[in-house]
This record gives structure tokens, C-alpha cells and sequence, in this order.
């Protein structure tokens, strides 16, 4: 499917698109401070805050509802922020659209539903909003592009989408462990679709927010959705990672934007020889990584005949052992050397299996 994608807001050059505001809105108090504090700081241009929150477990805080929507209203009205909230259904839709809101954004537990997110498409019919689809919460490329495409077939032109890291079950610092490669590949796939990272559902805590926003940006992405909120640590829903606005003014002003979008042509002197040594240092890794596969091979000649299993944990535990401190000696990471040998056990595994059944 060709899809040609529009910006969902008019900006200068490549200013990034900032939206912030609490997860929650919980009062109009509450709304109306976070709103004016983000506005006098001027540097944000959307302002959002959940209206019905979906919730993973029964019995937390779901959302204030349509009470809320006038807040937004007001927010929109006493500071010219263009405002957002999440709909999960075609009710949400139709109040949200009722109550003039400017951006809608579909959240990660209905981005994994296609009846859900078909849904919502369906109440969009006709109606010319800008939307933004949020990852689905598995790492999952295809259903995130398939959310994508179905708000586009609703006719909807002005969509971006919000990486906002996927579940994951075992240790990580993050709360969403964010996978920077499933947004690449989905900036690969749509090129001129815009992405913007909510570093807050990545994180889930506050020291890390800077961080993740700043790669974000490295990354080329186009915007950040950050939850800010007046009094953080007692807030309804996702205290642990709100800052306040001042906070969150601090860090927009201490990072660092690419200041143009531009692609660096290899032609340009002080980086063509440093990408000619990187082409062949990749060539290089080819090579020996095909070199490693033929002596896979021979290894599993010798355990066909002998009718030996594939996998030896033992040797594998070694082999991974000795490269990540290897590797820690000589700067790389223990996450990054684990997953290089890993991919490379894996395909060792599939060449094994190959010559033992002769697929
Ligand atoms: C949110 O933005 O508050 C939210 C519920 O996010 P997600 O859909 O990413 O979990
Ligand atoms: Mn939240």
C-alpha cells in the first residue's frame, strides 16, 4: 500500500514537535496549572493529557471522562496550545471531535487490537484530523504499520506515530524497553511519516527521561511526548515518571536538536575516508562471519555421524563468557556483544541443522 503522509502540525525548519502535559487529567486545577506553566515557558506546541486511561488492571484510576474535556477546551482557549487526548473507541472519537480537540492519539493497548483500532478509523471516516498512532505494546513492526494503514484508509493524510518502547518480561531498566530498530524499521518502511518519542512510557522513571529523549533526537526523530505534571509524585496515574514543568523546561533547554535533516553525502571531506574504513571493516565481518558458518558446518558433519544434538550448552556458555569480557575490555557493552553472538549462534544453529537434515 503507497501511502503519502502529511505533517500533523506546521512548523519552522526542523523544529521538533513538542508535546507535553500530564498523563492524567485530574482537575481542572490541575489542567489549567500544568497548561499555563508549559505555555509561559513557550516550548511546547501541543499540550496533552489523558482523558479515559487505559488501565492494565481493573480498580486504578481510569480517567476523569468527558467531564475532562472541557478542561482541554479551556487550555486551548486561555493559552493557544493546540491540545490531545487519547480515544480507544468510536465514543471517545465523537466526544473528543464534539469538544474540539486538535490532535487525537491512539494509545499502545489499542494499536495492538485490530477491532480496536478499526474502530477508531471507522468513527474517523470523513473527518480531517491529524492522528498519532502509538507502537503497539509487543514488538511487533507489522501491527504498528497495519494501525498505521488502517487510519490512513479511513482517509485520514496527517498521521505520525509515538514510540513509546514495548512490554518486556525480565530485568531492564526501562518500562518499555524501547527496541530503536523497530522505529527505524517503520521510519525505513514510511519515510515520510513523522515519529515522535514518548520518552515517559519508555522510561517509567525520572533520571532516565533525559537520556532517552536525547537519543531520540540523535535518532533523528521528529518530536517527544514527555508527562509533566505540578505535583509528580502525587499523581493518579504514572507518578513515578512525571516531572514538573520547570523540569521538563530544564531539559528541553539543555539538550542538543540536529539543526538540519540533511542526510551527510559520503563525498564530504572529514567523513569520506572514515566511511571508506568503515565499508570495509562491514566487508570484513561478512567474510569472517561466512568463514565461521563453513567450520559450523564441518562441526555438524562430525555430530551427524556421531548422532550428536545440535545445541551444547555448556560450550555456548563459554563461548558467550569469554567474548563479553573480551569485549568489556576492549569498550563494547555485555548487551551488545550478547545479542552480535547470539544472532550469530542462531544462524551457526540454522547452517547445523541444514547439514544434519539436509534441508
Ligand atoms: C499514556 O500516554 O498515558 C498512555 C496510556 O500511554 P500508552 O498507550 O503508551 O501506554
Ligand atoms: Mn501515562
Amino acid at each position: 500500500m503507497s501511502m503519502t503522509f502529511k505533517p500533523i502540525l506546521e512548523r519552522e525548519g526542523k523544529r521538533p514537535i513538542l508535546i507535553a502535559g500530564p498523563c492524567s487529567a485530574e482537575s481542572e486545577e490541575q489542567v489549567m496549572q500544568t497548561a499555563r506553566e508549559l505555555a509561559d515557558a513557550k516550548q511546547i506546541d501541543v499540550f496533552r493529557a489523558g482523558i479515559w486511561k487505559p488501565r492494565t488492571r481493573p480498580g486504578e484510576f481510569e480517567g476523569v471522562g468527558a467531564i475532562g474535556l472541557p478542561w482541554l477546551k479551556r487550555v486551548k482557549q486561555e493559552t493557544g496550545l493546540k491540545v490531545t487526548t487519547e480515544v480507544g473507541n468510536k465514543d471517545h472519537v465523537f466526544e473528543a471531535l464534539k469538544a474540539g480537540i486538535d490532535i487525537l492519539w491512539i494509545g499502545a493497548r489499542t494499536t495492538v487490537n485490530p477491532f480496536s483500532i478499526q474502530e477508531v478509523a471507522d468513527a474517523l471516516k470523513g473527518v480531517d484530523i491529524p492522528v498519532i498512532v502509538k507502537n503497539p505494546v509487543n514488538p511487533d513492526l507489522k501491527l504498528w504499520m497495519g494501525g498505521i494503514e488502517r487510519i490512513y484508509k479511513a482517509g485520514i493524510t496527517r498521521i505520525a506515530a509515538i514510540h513509546r518502547g514495548f512490554s518486556f518480561h525480565g530485568d531492564t531498566k526501562y518500562r518499555n524497553v524501547p527496541h530503536w530498530q523497530i522505529a527505524i524499521d517503520l521510519k525505513r518502511n514510511f519515510p515520510d511519516l513523522e515519529i515522535i518519542c514518548d520518552n515517559s512510557h519508555i522510561c517509567g522513571r525520572r533520571d532516565i527521561l533525559q537520556d532517552v529523549a536525547q537519543k531520540a533526537m540523535d535518532l533523528n526523530f521528529d518530536g517527544l511526548m514527555t508527562e509533566v505534571h505540578p505535583d509528580p509524585d502525587k499523581a493518579w496515574s504514572d507518578a513515578a515518571q512525571q516531572i514538573t514543568p520547570a523540569q521538563y523546561t530544564a531539559m528541553i533547554k539543555s539538550m542538543t536538536f540536529p539543526a538540519a535533516d540533511a542526510e551527510v553525502p559520503s563525498s564530504v571531506e572529514g567523513i569520506s575516508h572514515l566511511r571508506g574504513d568503515i565499508d570495509e571493516i562491514d566487508q570484513e565481518l561478512i567474510n569472517l562471519l561466512s568463514r565461521r558458518m563453513k567450520i559450523a558446518e564441518k562441526i555438524g558433519e562430525y555430530k551427524k555421524a556421531n548422532n550428536l544434538p545440535v545445541l551444547q550448552t555448556t560450550r555456548w556458555n563459554e563461548i558467550l563468557g569469554k567474548s563479553v569480557e573480551i569485549g568489556s575490555k576492549k569498550g563494547l557493552s555485555e548487551e551488545f556483544v550478547t545479542v552480535v553472538l547470539k544472532a550469530i549462534h542462531d544462524e551457526s544453529i540454522n547452517h547445523q541443522i541444514r547439514i544434519m537434515h539436509g534441508e
